[in-house]
C-alpha cells in the first residue's frame, strides 16, 4: 500500500487553478487555447523534472512516461483532459491529469518498483465547448475501434472542419491544431502495440457518493442512453384574433406531451427500481419554437430528449412509451420523432475495475461501486484497450460551474487509490 502526498497534490490543484482563471472561482481553459497551453507547459515541467519523457501525438495529446523495468513490456496510461467548459470549475478533466501526475510523481519520489512503463496522458479536446462535438480526440484515435454506429460522428476530416462556438483566433479546429506547439507525430498516439491498460480518475459529477458518505467510487459502466428528437406540427395564425377552439397550437402540443411523458416514465421508473435497477434518467434540455413571436401561434416546435439506463431491455420500454405517445393527438398537432444517435453501455475491464476495488478497500476508504452517467474518453478508450474509471465525491454534486469542488483529502485519496490500483495491474500476469 502505498500512499499519494495531500500536500502535493494540493499545490497542483492550487496551479493548474490558475490557468484560465476566471475570477470568481473558476476556470474558462478552452482545448487549444493560451489558457490550455499554460497546462500543458505546467504538466510538461513537472513531468521532465521527475525524469519522465514527453511525447506529443498528432492531435496534440501528451503522454509523460516513466521507464519500467521490462523493457518488452507495454505501457500503463493514465489520465484525462485539461480543457473545461466555459466558466467551468477546476476539477473536471484535469483531476484525472493531476491524478496521473501524482502517481507519477508518487513512483519517482519513493522509488516504487514496476515492470510497466507508466504514462500520464492529456487528451485533447473532451468537452469541445469550443470545436465540438465532445469527446472529439478520443474519437479519433479510438476511431477504428469505435461501433459502426458512432464512426461517422468522428470522422477526421470532420473535426478538423468544426467551427468554434465562441470567440478565437482561429476559423476552425485544425487551425488551432496546426497552430498548437503539442504536436508530434502520428506513431505516439495512443495504441493497443504500445499501451495495455488505462486509468481514468474523474470527480463524479452527481451527488450519489456525497449523499451516500463516501470519498471514492470503483466506476463499473458508462450508461447506455438514446437522444430523439420530437418535433409538433401545428400551424400558425394571429394571437389576438384566432379562436381557440380552432387552434393547432404546437407549443402547446409539446407541454401536454412532455408533462404525459414525465408521468408515463415516472410510471414506469417505479417498476425498474422495484425490480432492483437503479433509475433512468432523462431530460429534455432543448425546445424550440417558431416563429417564436409573441403574437403569433407556434406553428413548429422541436423537443429533445434524452434517456440514459445501463440495460438495454429499459432503454427499449423507454422508447416503446415514447413512440405510443408520439402516435397520439396532441392539441390537434401531429408528433414526429427521430432518433438522433443511441449509445450502448460500456462496460470496464472487470480485472482493472477489480483493482480499483481491492486498492480502495485496502485504503481504509469509504468506497462504493458506482455508475457513470455522463459519457467520458474512457469510454471510447475501453474499445481499444482494457480500461475503468474511479470517481470522487463531489460537492453538492455540482459540476460544468463555477462552484464545482472536490477537496484536496478526496483528490488525493483518488490519486492513491489509482496508484495502487496501477501497481496491482503492473504486477498481474495478465498485463
Ligand atoms: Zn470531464
Amino acid at each position: 500500500m502505498y500512499k499519494c502526498s495531500l500536500e502535493r497534490m494540493s499545490d497542483k490543484i492550487r496551479t493548474f487553478a490558475q490557468f484560465g482563471d476566471a475570477g470568481h472561482g473558476g476556470i474558462t481553459r478552452y482545448s487549444l487555447s493560451k489558457e490550455a497551453n499554460m497546462a500543458r507547459a505546467e504538466f510538461k515541467k513537472r513531468m521532465e523534472a521527475i525524469g519522465a519523457v514527453v511525447e506529443c501525438d498528432d492531435v496534440a495529446c501528451m503522454y509523460a512516461t516513466l521507464p519500467g523495468s521490462d523493457p518488452d513490456a507495454k505501457r500503463i496510461v493514465m489520465g484525462s483532459h485539461c480543457d473545461s467548459v466555459k466558466n467551468g470549475g477546476n476539477y473536471d478533466g484535469i483531476l484525472g491529469v493531476m491524478t496521473a501526475m501524482e502517481v507519477l510523481e508518487t513512483v519517482a519520489a519513493e522509488g516504487i518498483p514496476h515492470k510497466h512503463p507508466l504514462t500520464a496522458m492529456i487528451w485533447t479536446n473532451e468537452e469541445g465547448s469550443l470545436y465540438p462535438p465532445a469527446m472529439m480526440v478520443s474519437g479519433i484515435i479510438c476511431h477504428d475501434y469505435l461501433p459502426e454506429s458512432l464512426k461517422p460522428n468522428f470522422l477526421y476530416e470532420n473535426m478538423m472542419k468544426s467551427t468554434p462556438m465562441d470567440e478565437s483566433e482561429f476559423a476552425t479546429f485544425g487551425e488551432a491544431l496546426a497552430a498548437s506547439p503539442y504536436t508530434g507525430p502520428k506513431e505516439n498516439r495512443l495504441s493497443p502495440d504500445k499501451y495495455c491498460a488505462m486509468f481514468e480518475a474523474h470527480l463524479e459529477q452527481g451527488p450519489i457518493l456525497e449523499d451516500a458518505g463516501n470519498e471514492i467510487g470503483a466506476v463499473q459502466l458508462v450508461m447506455g442512453m438514446f437522444n430523439y428528437a420530437i418535433r409538433f406540427y401545428g400551424f400558425s395564425a394571429h394571437a389576438g384574433t384566432f379562436p381557440m377552439a380552432k387552434r393547432h397550437d404546437a407549443l402547446h402540443a409539446c407541454a401536454d406531451f412532455l408533462c404525459e411523458l414525465h408521468k408515463k416514465y415516472d410510471e414506469y421508473n417505479k417498476e425498474v427500481v422495484a425490480q432492483g435497477q437503479p433509475e433512468f434518467v432523462f431530460t429534455t434540455g432543448e425546445i424550440q419554437a417558431h416563429p417564436c413571436i409573441h403574437t403569433v401561434i407556434p406553428d413548429e416546435v422541436y423537443m429533445s430528449l434524452d434517456v440514459r439506463h445501463p440495460d438495454p431491455e429499459v432503454r427499449k420500454h423507454c422508447m416503446e412509451i415514447l413512440k405510443e405517445l408520439a402516435a397520439k393527438d396532441w392539441q390537434q398537432c401531429k408528433c414526429e420523432i427521430k432518433e438522433q444517435w443511441v449509445r450502448d453501455t460500456v462496460y470496464f475491464d472487470e480485472r482493472l475495475v477489480g483493482f480499483v476495488e481491492e486498492s480502495m478497500e485496502e485504503m481504509g476508504a469509504k468506497w462504493q461501486k458506482i455508475l457513470s452517467g455522463a459519457g467520458h474518453d474512457a469510454q471510447f478508450c475501453q474499445y481499444v484497450i482494457p480500461t475503468t474509471m474511479l470517481f470522487a465525491r463531489t460537492k453538492d454534486g455540482l459540476s460544468h460551474c463555477e462552484p464545482e469542488h472536490v477537496s484536496d483529502e478526496d483528490c488525493t485519496a483518488v490519486a492513491t487509490a489509482t496508484l495502487n490500483a496501477v501497481l496491482k495491474c503492473d504486477a498481474s500476469p495478465e498485463f
